[in-house]
């Protein structure tokens, strides 16, 4: 038997095909093919990066789906089924919108797919693929499992591994699908299996792509006594309240932790508590005290903001933009706020009628990636969009690059965080302006 793995693009640039070079590890994929007996052949396609080889014979398509590759991923799942191939989708995506995956797909699967990936192949092996499965969210990687990162090989992925501590988050933000996915809980892998896979493989510099990281302080703070001894580099992504227990931020220096990704969200007190952002809420200064903890500790910051709240102007973002450049912020993400399906930021703008492209942008042939799918409170979403764009634009300028370079508490710390800062820099920079206007899927 034979399973075929597929990580879907997002879609097209307007006249050229778009290939993502700044492109991960697909981590959930190939811990997929670890829970796969072996027996089993496994293969995967990136069809971030390469073409899918659709009349290589295959018994089962599995694909996962994300929001932003929906449409995509449905392309690719019509071209399988037209040839004979079952297909099974999983993903975040398929959970949050069953029955929309349903129609697209021989057998969809919903949560986890820890505890019944092996009856998803009994079943495609004896031909009797259900048309759902299930399986509750929980710990990952349970049984020791080790993702096939044989299969990522030759794929041009950034050089750095990735690998997951915590699944979830114990916070409610409104507009956040891990939120609902998880239901507000959080759920920690046994610390030796980690460390065992830090083992298993060659890297130095790591990625946890654990939603939130810091959702459990102590947690964190044995994970991060664990990992002083590995004498590795990491980042991951971590809830800004971290900030208020400078032990921890001192225990996270001495573990190698080099910075995460952080939701700011908003400069505006307001609008982070319409998004009941609660882990940014207390204490707030402007994050004058948080930003000057993460720098006293080295982080090297990756600043994700969410634009659009209901109390945002064009002069609020140009605002964050000046926050983030006097932060000097390694990285900052100036998302527009997204209604996701299942959300109660989705539920709000439903009922007050602001949603746009029949509230179904992800598969809308009109949509464009980081284009505004409502309409905000304060702006046209076309201002909206144009405003986050121009965000961008600054805030990744040449000269806004070389700014922020020059800080000795964060990227000027060794030769190593210099050559980490300039790589990343320039490639995120690329990026952000290919992906500007995508078209989703090919057709
Ligand atoms: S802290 Fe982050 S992961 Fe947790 S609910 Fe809020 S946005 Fe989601």
């Amino acid at each position: 038997m034979k399973i075929t793995f597929i990580k879907p693009n997002i879609g097209r640039m307007e006249h050229s095909l778009y290939v993502d070079e700044g492109r991960m590890e697909p981590l959930m994929l190939g811990v997929l093919a670890g829970l796969t007996p072996s027996d089993v052949e496994c293969v995967l396609y990136d069809d971030r990066m390469e073409s899918i080889p659709f009349d290589e014979p295959t018994d089962l398509a599995a694909i996962t789906v994300e929001i932003y590759t929906a449409r995509r991923a449905y392309e690719i799942a019509a071209e399988y089924r037209a040839r004979g191939v079952p297909v099974i989708l999983g993903g975040m995506h398929v959970t949050l919108l069953p029955e929309e995956a349903a129609l697209h797909a021989d057998s969809i699967f919903l949560g986890d797919a820890e505890t019944a990936w092996a009856a998803v192949v009994e079943d495609a092996r004896h031909g009797r693929l259900k048309p759902r499965y299930q399986g509750p969210p929980g710990v990952g990687q349970i049984g020791r499992v080790l993702p096939r990162r044989d299969l990522f090989r030759g794929k041009g992925y950034l050089p750095v591994t990735l690998m997951q501590y915590v699944r979830g988050c114990r916070f409610a933000c409104r507009f956040c699908a891990v939120s609902q996915y998880f239901d507000k809980k959080h759920y920690i892998r046994a610390l030796d299996d980690v460390l065992r896979e830090i083992e298993a493989q060659d890297r130095k510099f790591i990625f946890f792509v654990d939603d939130n990281i810091a959702s459990d302080h102590k947690a964190l703070a044995e994970f991060c006594h664990a990992l002083i001894p590995m004498k590795v580099h990491w980042v991951s992504q971590a809830s800004l309240d971290v900030t208020r227990d400078r032990k921890l931020m001192r225990l996270l220096e001495r573990a190698g932790n080099w910075g995460n990704v952080t939701g700011f969200e908003s400069i505006t007190p307001a609008s982070l508590r319409d998004a009941k952002k609660s882990p940014n809420i207390p204490c707030f200064s402007h994050y004058k005290e948080e930003v000057g903890i993460l720098r006293d500790h080295g982080m090297m910051s990756w600043a994700a903001f969410t634009l659009g709240h209901d109390h945002d102007t064009a002069a609020s973002i140009a605002a964050t933009v000046d926050f983030a450049l006097e932060s000097r912020f390694t990285l900052a993400a100036y998302n527009i706020l997204m209604p996701y399906p299942n959300t109660p930021l989705y539920s709000q703008l439903e009922q007050q009628g602001r949603l746009l492209y029949g509230g179904k942008w992800w598969l809308h042939p009109e949509y464009r990636f980081n284009s505004a799918a409502f309409v905000p409170r304060l702006m046209s979403p076309e201002e909206l969009t144009r405003a986050c764009h121009a965000a961008r634009a600054r805030y990744n300028s040449f000269s806004s690059l070389l700014v922020r370079f020059a800080d000795m508490k964060t990227h000027l710390r060794s030769f190593a965080r210099i050559g980490a800062y300039w790589y990343y820099s320039l490639i995120f920079r690329k990026e952000v302006f290919k992906k500007h206007g995508m078209r989703f899927g090919l057709q």
